[in-house]
C-alpha cells in the first residue's frame, strides 16, 4: 500500500478526509495531519481504533 500523502510504501493506510478530499494515508501522516488540524473529521472507525489503541499505552 502506498501512502497518498508522503508516497511511502507502508503496511497499512488509513482512510481520512483531508481538506474535504478522501485520502488513504499512513499512520505517521495521520498523526502529523491531525496535529496540524488538517483532518477535519476522524470519524473513520480504523482511525478511531488506532487512536484508542495508542491512548491506552
Ligand atoms: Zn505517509
Amino acid at each position: 500500500m502506498e501512502c497518498k500523502e508522503c508516497g511511502e510504501e507502508v503496511d497499512e493506510v488509513f482512510p481520512v478526509k483531508v481538506s474535504g478530499r478522501r485520502k488513504k494515508i499512513c499512520e505517521d501522516c495521520v498523526d502529523r495531519l491531525r496535529e496540524e488540524g488538517e483532518i477535519a473529521e476522524a470519524a473513520e472507525s480504523a482511525i478511531q481504533d488506532m487512536m484508542e489503541y495508542k491512548g491506552r499505552r
